[in-house]
């Protein structure tokens, strides 16, 4: 089973912390969308015949596409393809592109799963983020989106945004748990150096929390949606039972997927393949007849350091096994001691042939696999 993942690079307006690839100028939308359905044919050999089973629009916004734009990608891959019966199909969407009709018609189109980019209910930190919808249609949108028919939603929280307390940090979490997504990405706060925070940042014009409470903030996150019967199935990512999210798991499970698009990168195992992250070089190149993509195979160490680094944030662990005879790296005989001390503290544990992190494990998992690497 693989997946298929399709960069939408336009967006309304920026948001403050976001150093993704997409543009505001929508003037030339229509001809890269056709250069998408364009690259999803020169593309057709990269997986092999292997059967599809998710697909994600993502971006940039995607829920800027017109519901018969979705359905002619849907189609298109489809023809090209082998989609599975069941695959989950999934659009991430900004709440304010979502009206009832929108809704229903992208339902109709295919679309079973939503990735719903709320970020924060409390209506000065969406300001301050520069997002586009308000904190009224933030609250509305899932049982909106429940009513239009859809059963499988995630959504999006940031915590450790500028100047935010505990308090409000946990009205935001408490919110999103009251509206029961089947699913919840919760990600920290990163400043990237190219964004307006950045630029505040580097001026001394923007608090943070510290290392120390987000870390208090990740945890709290963990325990009121444990308490509520949400699993931390890896670091941010959080669902019901039965409601992983097949494209995040892909990354995690090295799963062989397609990345169309500007900016979108591409995995078969072997090798990583990144397209241009440029809008118009990107137009030119496939109207030219070629993939602008720059491919890098793996050596065996990035192998070795990628299965750590991904299997580490997950409830599935990484196969020592697996290390050890495909890749012949030998974790246990050459971190002995580092291991000893890991299980010691409480911070990961081995069984069945695999090592897993605890949940405070989880807090230092990067790092815990960096120490861990070849
Ligand atoms: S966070 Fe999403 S909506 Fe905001 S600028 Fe980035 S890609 Fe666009």
């Amino acid at each position: 089973m693989a997946g298929i993942y399709i960069h939408i690079p336009f967006c309304k307006q920026a948001c403050h912390y976001c150093d993704f690839h997409f543009s505001t100028q929508t003037d030339y939308r229509q001809n890269l969308f056709n250069q998408l359905l364009q690259e999803l044919h020169f593309q057709k050999e990269y997986l092999g015949n292997q059967p599809i089973d998710s697909v994600y629009l993502g971006g940039g916004t995607p829920s800027l596409l017109h519901h018969l734009e979705i359905n002619l990608l849907l189609e298109t891959i489809a023809k090209i393809f082998t989609l599975s019966e069941n695959a989950e199909i999934t659009l991430e969407a900004n709440p304010d592109d979502l009206s009832f009709q929108y809704l229903k018609n992208i339902k109709l189109a295919g679309i079973n799963r939503l990735s719903i980019g709320i970020q924060t209910f409390d209506a000065d930190f969406l300001k301050k983020l520069n997002r586009a919808h308000s904190s009224e249609t933030a609250i509305q949108i899932l049982p909106l989106a429940r009513e239009a028919g859809f059963t499988n939603i995630s959504i999006d929280l940031m915590y450790a945004l500028p100047n935010q307390s505990m308090e409000q940090w946990q009205q935001d979490l408490s919110k999103a748990i009251q509206l029961k997504p089947e699913h919840i990405s919760a990600y920290t706060l990163t400043i990237e150096p190219k964004t307006v925070f950045g630029v505040q940042k580097a001026k001394g014009k923007l608090a943070t929390p510290d290392e120390d409470t987000a870390a208090s903030y990740f945890e709290n996150l963990q325990e009121e949606l444990f308490k509520n019967g949400y699993i931390q199935y890896e670091v941010s990512n959080f669902c019901l039972p039965h409601h992983y999210s097949r494209h995040n798991s892909s990354y995690w499970l090295q799963k062989h997927y397609l990345g169309i698009g500007p900016s979108a990168h591409s995995y078969n195992g072997d090798s990583r393949q990144y397209n241009i992250a440029n809008n118009h070089l990107y137009m030119k190149a496939i109207a030219d007849g070629h993939v602008p993509a720059t491919l890098e195979p793996l050596t065996n160490k990035e192998k070795i350091n990628d299965l750590l680094l991904t299997g580490l944030r997950t409830i599935w662990g990484v196969s020592l096994l697996e290390l050890k005879e495909n890749l012949n790296y030998d974790v246990i005989k050459i971190h002995e001691n580092k291991l000893t001390t890991l299980i010691e503290k409480q911070l990961a544990y081995i069984n069945n042939e695999h090592l897993y992190l605890t949940r405070r494990g989880l807090l230092v998992a990067d790092k815990i696999a960096s120490d861990l690497f070849i």
